[in-house]
């Protein structure tokens, strides 16, 4: 299934990494989204009922499919990570419209999207509130046409470059409190706001948002008053798994390069790959990827056939990117100082995959997730 899409991708993203080489980060993100666009993959990004690719029988519910959404993600991980950002960063932040816009706001944001001639961006997180997003305290309250917002978000991917952030913002209640927060759709271009790019461990695009009395209207409220985690945890429960995907892409490409080397380097009076202990290595590491790929399709297969599975999709996100991190890491040993010197393709995979373990929910949250579902709510 979808082995046609698998080609498409692989021989678009394995012509379009070079070019990207040595871009900075801003003209890199804005050359790989035109590269996605060209291709016609952003529209796996968006309902096709708002401008978005056809899924068939792959998708129950009239909405993204997350077996084509991972299935592009573990191969353009595999390539390049800034391709994979900035084709997984149209879906998720453009998917709280899908759900919760009206007509009127889908059709002016979504097919824009699916083109890339709209950039999105999802606007969760504050330095207060991490891994519990019930601590927002950015806040928006009722004004004569709308809404005005005021406080700030941290760590925004596409902060900079996005026209339009899904924000969630806290409309009634006190801090921690889940109820009270609602999401709204942020055009960049309005008056009191203010962004602040930052650089972090691998090329990424990201930054922190500042709001101060931005006025938005009524209609960019997404859904009703009060819907906001609903809205929030809908987008991530169905991209969450394509994170463990991109997970598996890295750690697919670290194997193979490790494999590479170890045939070609000679210690010893050998190749590398003849030593029993660097070949069981590469036997934990095939095991370990294997499982997590399994994993991947269980989860994505059941968000697809709109079954109940949080623990599914947290199972997969929790051990892909673990294991992506165990086996870039091994390869990077096997890579010895080659392994860390700036440039190389593994010294790069180690970087470009740890940050899998933080967003869209930290490793420790899913386990938090896992334990809870396997004790029944119990406790
Ligand atoms: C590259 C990158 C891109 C990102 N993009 C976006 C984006 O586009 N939009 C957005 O909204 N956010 C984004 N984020 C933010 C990301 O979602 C948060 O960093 C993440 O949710 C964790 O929050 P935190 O950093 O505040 O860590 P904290 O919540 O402070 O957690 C710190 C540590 O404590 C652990 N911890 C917390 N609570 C518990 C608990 N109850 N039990 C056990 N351990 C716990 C965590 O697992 C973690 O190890 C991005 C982050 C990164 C690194």
């Amino acid at each position: 299934m979808l082995d046609w899409l698998i080609d498409e991708v692989r021989e678009f993203a394995s012509q379009g990494t070079p070019t990207l080489a040595g871009l900075d980060e801003g003209a890199a993100a804005h050359a790989a989204l035109a590269l996605l666009a060209d291709e016609g993959l952003l529209a796996w990004t968006v309902p096709e009922r708002d401008g978005g690719a056809d899924t068939g029988e792959l998708c129950e519910a009239d909405l993204v499919s997350v077996r084509a959404l991972s299935r592009v993600r573990d191969e353009l991980a595999y390539h390049s990570a800034m391709l994979d950002v900035m084709f997984v960063m149209q879906g998720l932040g453009s998917f709280p419209v899908a759900l919760g816009g009206s007509e009127a706001l889908r059709a002016e944001l979504l097919p824009a999207v699916a083109k890339g001639e709209l950039i999105a961006a999802f606007a969760l997180t504050e330095t207060g509130a991490g891994s519990n997003v019930a601590q927002v305290a950015t806040n928006a309250r009722r004004s004569e046409t709308g809404w005005i917002l005021n406080g700030s978000k941290t760590f925004i991917s596409n902060a900079g470059l996005a026209d339009f952030y899904t924000v969630l913002a806290r409309t009634s209640g006190e801090i921690g409190d889940a109820d009270g927060l609602s999401m709204f759709v942020v055009p960049s271009g309005v008056e009191g706001l203010r962004t602040e790019n930052f650089e972090v461990m691998s090329p990424h695009p990201i930054g922190d948002l500042f709001f101060e009395d931005v006025e938005i209207s009524e209609g960019n409220l997404l859904g009703e008053e009060g819907d906001g985690l609903t809205l929030a945890f809908g987008t991530l429960g169905r991209f969450r798994t394509s994170v463990a995907a991109a997970a598996n892409g890295f750690a697919r490409r670290a194997l193979d390069e490790s494999c590479d080397r170890l045939l070609e380097r000679e210690q010893f009076g050998r190749p590398l790959a003849t030593f029993q202990a660097l070949r069981f290595d590469l036997a934990e590491m095939d095991t370990r990827l294997r499982a997590a790929q399994l994993l991947v399709e269980e989860a994505a297969t059941s968000v697809d056939c709109g079954e109940l599975s949080e623990r599914s999709v947290a199972r997969a996100k929790l051990y892909a990117t673990e294991t992506a991190g165990y086996i870039c890491d091994r390869a990077v040993q096997h890579f010895g100082g080659l392994g860390v010197k700036r440039g190389s393709v593994v010294e790069h995979l180690y970087r470009d995959v740890r940050a899998l373990r933080i967003y869209e929910g930290t490793s420790e949250i899913q386990k938090l997730i896992i334990a809870k579902d396997v004790l029944g709510g119990r406790r």
